[in-house]
């Protein structure tokens, strides 16, 4: 799938590696032969210029991955907004700028879909970055998040250096959160449906209405996306990598409870509240421009999750603290 003549002897470097992307696109980069390095959290602080600057030195990349950051649940965003602003905002600017400096050939980042504006159109196209403000709940994260992009562009134009910035829609898939307070709603429900079935519980709260829509993308895909990026892509323009396929939560519980084979009863809290009701994203720049198609649907994606979620039931994210550390994480 990839072109291992393009990563022959190149050397890599993933920021984040033990995060959710970051366990995913790890087998995916081993596979193309290239000299991986991915250290973890406790072996650099990413919001130490000194440290940043000597991992770039010793590292000696070709190309950079640059996946941590501090992220959270909403919970988690609404108590500790300066925290999510200032960490994400410095490592960002830290990891760009050194990376520029030692001679990166590459820089590949990423940005939520919470970074859209509130009121972008669903399917939301790229264009639609710039036209408003984000959820305000979580706007100091998607700001600083979006920082990258205006960065990545100005060291282009500046500097000629080769940064990317991709824009994955809502992911689920193997080593996600699955801590019910601050987990996305397909980690969250696979959890509660699978305890519940497995503990014989007559009943399993969902959140809202059930009448939100979403275009969930398996993380799977988003990497193999991220590769292909990586060989192929360079342009400011940002690329949303999502399956453009749209859902209603309650088609996603039906499903849920088919593959956990539940058979108690489903509770709407519809005191929780719905989010946005309309967000899927489009998928043309990504079809045209990187000739990319999500290939997992999402039942053998939740198939594929579940599966993992069981047999890694004691090591998976299970109770994620919602006190972010002075040193990073990874998102
Ligand atoms: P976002 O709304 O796109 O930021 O993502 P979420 O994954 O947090 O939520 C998507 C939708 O799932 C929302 O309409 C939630 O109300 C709904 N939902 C239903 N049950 C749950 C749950 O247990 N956890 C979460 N996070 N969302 C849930």
């Amino acid at each position: 799938m990839c072109k291992k003549e393009f990563w022959q002897n190149k050397r890599v470097l993933v920021t984040g590696a033990s995060g959710f992307v970051g366990q995913n696109l790890l087998p995916l980069l081993r596979a193309t032969g290239c000299q991986l390095c991915a250290p973890s959290h406790t072996e650099c602080d990413l919001l130490e210029q000194q440290q940043v600057r000597i991992l770039i030195k010793e590292a000696a990349p070709d190309i950079v991955f640059h996946l941590a950051g501090l992220s959270g649940g909403i919970m988690a965003n609404k108590q500790y907004p300066a925290d999510f602003c200032y960490q994400n905002l410095l490592m960002n600017t830290l990891m760009m700028h050194e990376a520029y400096l030692g001679g990166v050939e590459k820089y590949i980042t990423l940005i939520g879909g919470c970074s859209y504006p509130a009121s972008a159109p669903s399917p939301i196209v790229e264009e639609a970055l710039w036209n408003g403000y984000p959820q305000p709940e979580s706007a100091p994260y998607s700001l600083a998040k979006k920082m990258n992009v205006t960065m990545a562009e100005a060291y282009r134009t500046q500097h000629g250096f080769d940064a990317i910035v991709l824009v994955p829609g809502n992911m689920y898939g193997p080593f996600d959160n699955f801590d019910l307070q601050n987990a996305h709603v397909i980690p969250a429900l696979l959890r509660k449906i699978y305890e519940a079935q497995v503990n014989g519980a007559e009943e399993v709260t969902v959140w809202g209405t059930g009448k939100p829509v979403r275009d969930f993308v398996y993380v799977g895909d988003v990497c193999e996306a991220i590769v292909i990026a990586a060989e192929t892509y360079s342009a400011p323009d940002i690329i949303n990598i999502s399956t453009g396929k749209q859902v209603t939560i309650r088609e996603l519980v039906e499903r849920i409870v088919a593959i956990t084979d539940y058979k108690g009863q489903i509770q709407w809290d519809k005191t929780k509240p719905d989010g946005q009701m309309h967000k899927g994203f489009d998928v043309t720049r990504l079809h045209q421009w990187l000739g990319f198609h999500s290939r997992t649907s999402l039942s053998i994606g939740l198939q594929k999750t579940l599966a993992w979620f069981v047999e890694n039931y004691e090591t998976a994210r299970l109770d994620v603290p919602v006190q972010p550390n002075r040193s990073k994480s990874a998102s």
